[in-house]
């Protein structure tokens, strides 16, 4: 999606808001593919004295796999992006502005970026996930763990001598 910024970019006051949708679901994030929902944006830019801010919001639930108990789980994700446009290139280098081509901005590219920067390489599917258990594998969140009910057959011998005594 680009947007032409013509009409507000000599009117101080000015703004122009945009909403669309992105398909993101192509996206490979470590071997998974977890933008399975579009991804909505919507933002605005503004003429604020003479400089034009570009502000953004971009939204969708993920279907991410929880690093603990490795369950696949709804995971709502909001990222938020603002950036300085420029007509023309700046002396100093910041990522944080952006160069308009022929007066247009490429909302997509700043989104899709924006999103993948603030993807979380840890996703958990609550904050005290219980995770699996090391011993039997069980999902600790669902059910309880199994190892205690294995009993060490060496702890059986020494309880069954000490039961003899
Ligand atoms: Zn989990
Ligand atoms: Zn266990």
């Amino acid at each position: 999606m680009r947007l032409n910024v013509n009409r507000i970019l000599h009117t101080p006051g000015a703004s122009q808001d945009f909403h669309f949708e992105m398909d993101l679901s192509d996206l490979d994030f470590g071997g998974m593919y977890p933008v399975v929902h579009p991804v909505v944006v919507d933002g605005r830019v503004m003429n604020r004295a003479g400089v034009l801010h570009c502000e953004l919001q971009a939204e969708t639930t993920l279907r991410s796999v929880c690093a603990r108990c490795a369950k696949e789980f709804d995971d709502p994700q909001t990222v938020e992006y603002a950036c300085v446009l420029v007509e023309e290139k700046q002396d100093e280098e910041n990522e944080d502005i952006v160069v308009l081509d022929k007066d247009e901005v490429d909302l997509a590219d700043l989104a899709r970026t924006a999103f993948i920067l603030d993807m979380d390489t840890t996703a958990l599917c609550s904050e005290d996930c219980q995770g699996l258990c090391p011993g039997c594998g069980v999902n600790l969140n669902e059910e309880p763990c199994r190892c205690k009910k294995q009993v060490d057959p060496r702890l059986a011998a020494l309880a069954k001598l000490l039961q003899d005594d």
